[in-house]
């Protein structure tokens, strides 16, 4: 099995990666960056947020795992400490695949495509938005900015701004807003809104200079009249244990510590 090795180079300990190749290959598994069938990333979700950047004209053809080494790690299953579980699970296939479809924004001229959330921002100036959900005009917003976020997003940005974690199991778009402007002259929904996965939203910024934040990576926008945000046919596939439990990895990332 050909594998890739993912992580930030001034953050682990290069007695860490050295100790997980040699591993990798005592085990039969061969590193190879370029043309990998698993990505194995070593870190947070950041540096699976690299990952499935970095790899994404391939993405249909591969899988992503993780161990997780100081970080939150809402991603990974596996910890720092079970190099030698990952492996043996990994070898003998007892390791379950989940795939995702990644969110997909469309411009005038080019699209993107994100794991967590797709966000238009102004921080400076009110943003102006008209938001049109399946065709139908729902509002003009006001305020620093809007987010569109998928389920596997859903504990990230989105729940920083009130949005509902969503079960990973579901295929959803949520739409939150960022500091919206409510008052007797201007009003928006004000509410988080979840959407199926045929959805479809439009904005159409009235404003100029928007950043579009996606994942951790952004895009100035000086043009776009409309931008379509959907869930893409695009999909990231993940490896995790055989007994991971959400309800439980949702305790352990957010409420307890391990
Ligand atoms: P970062 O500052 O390193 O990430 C922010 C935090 O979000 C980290 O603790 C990260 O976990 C965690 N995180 C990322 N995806 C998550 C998910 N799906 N569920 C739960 N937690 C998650 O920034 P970054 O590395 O550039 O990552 C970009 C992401 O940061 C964006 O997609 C956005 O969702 C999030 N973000 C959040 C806020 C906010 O909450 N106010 C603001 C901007 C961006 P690790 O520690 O494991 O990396």
């Amino acid at each position: 099995m050909k594998i890739a090795l993912f992580y930030k180079e001034n953050k682990i300990e290069s007695s860490y990666i050295e100790d997980l190749t040699e591993k990798l290959s005592s085990c039969g598994f061969v590193l190879n960056n370029d043309n990998p069938e698993v990505v194995l990333y070593v870190g947070g979700d950041g540096t699976f947020l690299r990952a499935v950047h970095k790899y994404l004209k391939k993405i249909d053809n591969l899988v992503f795992v993780g161990l997780k080494k100081g970080h939150l790690g809402f991603f990974t299953s596996y910890n720092e400490n079970e190099i030698d579980q990952l492996l043996s699970d990994l070898k003998s296939k007892n390791i379950d695949c989940k795939s995702y479809r990644l969110l997909k924004a469309s411009f005038a001229d080019s699209e993107l495509y994100a794991v967590n959330e797709i966000r238009i921002e102004n921080p400076f100036q009110t943003l102006i938005s008209e938001v049109e959900i399946n065709g139908s005009r729902l509002e003009t917003f006001r305020g620093n900015g809007l987010t569109v976020s998928s389920a596997l997003g859903s504990s990230a940005y989105n729940r920083s701004l009130g949005g509902a974690i969503v079960s990973t199991d579901l295929d959803v778009l949520e739409l939150t807003e960022i500091a919206p402007i409510n008052n007797r002259v201007f009003r928006s929904l004000h509410s988080p809104l979840v959407l199926s996965s045929d959805s479809t939203i439009v904005l159409k910024p009235k404003t100029k200079n928007v950043l579009v934040g996606y994942d951790h990576l952004t895009k100035e926008d000086e043009n776009s009249s409309v931008i379509k945000f959907e869930l893409s046919d695009k999909k990231v596939s993940i490896l995790r244990k055989k007994d991971f439990d959400y309800i439980s990895h949702l305790n352990k990332t957010f409420i307890e510590e391990e």
